[in-house]
């Protein structure tokens, strides 16, 4: 039974589910407020799309929307104490083949922001930063994108850190693994229940389950009988591969105060392709260009795109073919300098796509009490510090229009063949073949 006080559930620790829990628990702190996920917030290995070694944090956005929530919360990166440690400001190289510098350097204007940044020609912009990129492939490049004040967040540390302050402000962790939702006699949303049985309840119910979410609304819908929970082409679940080189001294030395790299292509080449600064371990990181979906039949005759099955989603199972993916980045932006590294520590990260790239934040229209408050598109990290303070107007039915319309659960949405980074892939046909032996 859930009382008269609001009281919340959020059901998923990544950025969207703890940002949540912390503006929630800043603005009432004596609220009930039980963030549940599958794995511990410290452990030393999340399947979370949030939980890694370092993410990109920038503004350089063509849709002035996201320029402008990245820019609020670069602000907080670069000024709070508490996320402070974690923003690295090296700045950003982004090898641009369609208009996207100019457009990023016209949303600052619009948006009356003065930064450091500029649309450079190829010629000087190979000199720069010592001519690390000198080796990149520059095909049907058209300009550069420097802006020397974006940069990237040592991003699980930070996950971590967060946490740990909303736990402290009074937000309950409870690890547990979310079977399906739970409903009321009039299909209202009132809780869930985990793996083991047991029950949990409160008066809104928010999924930040990024890349589970289509599945735990597919078992949601057939454990309650009310079909319209599933999720159908709104959410797709997508997975991407990432690698790590360790550098040794010399490369160490150049690479340290390198700027973040990035490949940009349009929707007809492929998605873009970025490398990221050693960490403190002096670990240097690229993402890969495939983008797949991995899809099963999750309950007899239901077939959608989710993470392997595995507690772990298999993620550190990376298959021959999607470390070539790796290699394949390298090359692109390191050429013979990176020719000799040793590409180690594979992982498959997956998060939730739409087909605009755009968040859902949102009531869910099949449920009262349900709410939805996911879908990164492979960019969602860095506006970490302020997803929750949308999410809380939504649950108060505060947000902007506009933003209320973007975000919708309900909304027209465009066709996938004009967004770059949509999952194209099948897992399926990029696994390694299976090796029968003979007795
Ligand atoms: C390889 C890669 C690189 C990226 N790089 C960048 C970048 O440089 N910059 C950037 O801004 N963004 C980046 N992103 C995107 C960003 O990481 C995601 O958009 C964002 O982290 C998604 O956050 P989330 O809270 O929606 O999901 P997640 O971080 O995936 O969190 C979801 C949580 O829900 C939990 N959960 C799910 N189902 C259940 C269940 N049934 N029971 C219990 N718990 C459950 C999971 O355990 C998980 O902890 C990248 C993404 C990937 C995959």
């Amino acid at each position: 039974m859930t009382s008269s006080k609001p009281s919340y559930i959020i059901v998923g620790a990544g950025v969207f589910g703890v940002s949540t829990a912390y503006h929630l628990i800043k603005k009432y702190p004596d609220a009930s407020v039980t963030l549940v996920d599958r794995d511990a917030f410290d452990a030393d290995s999340r399947v979370a799309a949030s939980w890694d070694w370092n993410k990109v944090v920038r503004a350089d956005y063509d849709d002035i929307v996201y320029c402008q929530l990245a820019l609020e919360a670069q602000d907080v990166f670069k000024t709070d104490s508490l996320w402070k440690p974690y923003f690295h400001e090296t700045g950003i190289y982004w090898m641009c083949r369609s208009e996207y510098a100019q457009d990023v350097v016209d949303n600052y204007k619009k948006l009356g922001r003065k930064a450091d940044l500029s649309a450079v020609p190829i010629d000087e912009a190979r000199k720069m930063y010592g001519g690390l990129f000198d080796d990149a492939d520059y095909t049907d490049v058209k300009e550069v994108l420097v802006n020397k004040t974006s940069g990237w967040a040592a991003a699980g540390d930070c996950l971590r850190a967060i946490t740990r302050k909303t736990i402290e402000l009074g937000v309950k962790y409870v690890k547990a693994e979310v079977a399906t939702l739970q409903f009321d006699d009039h299909g209202r949303c009132c809780g869930l229940r985990t793996a083991t049985g047991d029950t949990l309840t409160a008066s809104h119910i928010t999924l930040c389950t990024g890349a589970y979410t289509p599945k735990l609304l597919e078992l949601s819908a057939e454990s309650s009988g009310l079909m319209d929970l599933r999720a159908g082409p709104r959410i797709v679940a997508g997975g991407i591969t990432t690698g790590l080189t360790q550098l040794d001294d010399n490369s160490y030395e150049r690479f340290a105060a390198m700027p973040v790299g990035v490949q940009g292509y349009t929707a007809k080449t492929g998605p873009f392709i970025g490398s990221l600064p050693p960490t403190k371990d002096r670990e240097l990181k690229w993402w890969g260009q495939t983008i797949f979906r991995n899809v099963q039949e999750v309950l007899p005759g239901r077939y959608i795109s989710a993470p392997p099955a595995e507690p772990d989603y298999a993620q550190w199972k990376v298959s021959a073919k999607l470390k070539e993916d790796i290699d394949h980045a390298n090359n692109v932006f390191y050429g013979r300098k990176g020719a000799s590294w040793k590409l180690e520590k594979h992982r498959i990260c997956w998060d939730a796509f739409t087909t605009s790239s755009d968040f859902i934040i949102s009531p869910h229209s099949a449920s009262e009490g349900l709410y939805v408050a996911t879908c990164g598109n492979f960019h969602g990290w860095k506006f970490f510090p302020v997803l929750g303070k949308y999410v809380l107007q939504m649950l108060e039915g505060s947000l902007p229009s506009q933003l209320a319309e973007k975000w919708a659960w309900d909304r027209e949405r465009p066709d996938p063949v004009l967004n770059p980074d949509w999952p194209r892939a099948e897992m399926k046909d990029l696994l390694d073949p299976v090796r029968t032996s003979r007795l």
